[in-house]
């Protein structure tokens, strides 16, 4: 690949570039919140709102402080933090900007998201005894950790679920860190 990029070529020097004004005075977490909460997220599936929205709710949505590299376009055109693509590529591709998946499961998902508990264990209803034990195992122990099921995990263990079905399925490596099993390692995850 070259390294030629088309754009270098400028005729006239910038002469001062206000760029995004990093804002010290953000700290103000109260409005922090305020902006937060007035967010609007959109562009991507339900599952990626569910996602975000609970983020801000929590206070763990980090925004951007500089627009980022879409996947998609190549341009820093991505405004919105955890967001893979632009506004217009994720248009055009009809994907989610967070994601980048096609939202076809959109109908099902939608239907109740209250039920969530009950939701994962339909979910691993499909599964042989030996896993579905080992997700319950990743579940309750994300539910100690974190004191809650988040939308983010239940996310996480639809993924874990879909790459269960795959013939190929490497416990080990889907796991990793987050599971190892036996120890208990209290001091990684002090805040
Ligand atoms: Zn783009
Ligand atoms: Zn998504």
């Amino acid at each position: 690949m070259s390294t030629a990029r088309g754009n270098s070529n400028r005729n006239r020097p910038q002469k001062h570039q206000n760029r995004t004004v990093f804002k010290n005075d953000l700290h103000d977490s109260s409005h922090q919140t305020k902006l937060l909460n007035s967010l609007q997220i959109s562009g991507v599936c339900k599952r990626c709102k569910d996602i975000l929205d609970w983020k801000i709710k929590y206070k763990k949505y980090k925004p951007l402080t500089a627009p980022r590299k879409c996947v998609g376009c190549d341009q820093k055109t991505v405004k919105h933090a955890y967001h893979m693509l632009c506004r217009e590529c994720a248009k055009e591709k009809k994907v989610c900007a967070k994601c980048c998946k096609a939202p076809e499961n959109e109908e099902v998902a939608v239907e109740d998201s209250q039920t969530e508990t009950t939701d994962i264990k339909s979910m691993l209803k499909g599964l042989p005894e030996r896993r579905r034990r080992t997700m319950l195992r990743y579940i309750n122990k994300q539910e100690e950790e974190h004191g809650e099921i988040s939308p983010e995990l239940i996310s996480k263990i639809q993924d874990i679920v879909a790459q269960m079905a795959k013939p190929n399925f490497d416990e080990d490596s889907l796991f990793g860190d987050d599971f190892s099993g036996s120890d208990d390692n209290d001091e990684e995850d002090q805040h």
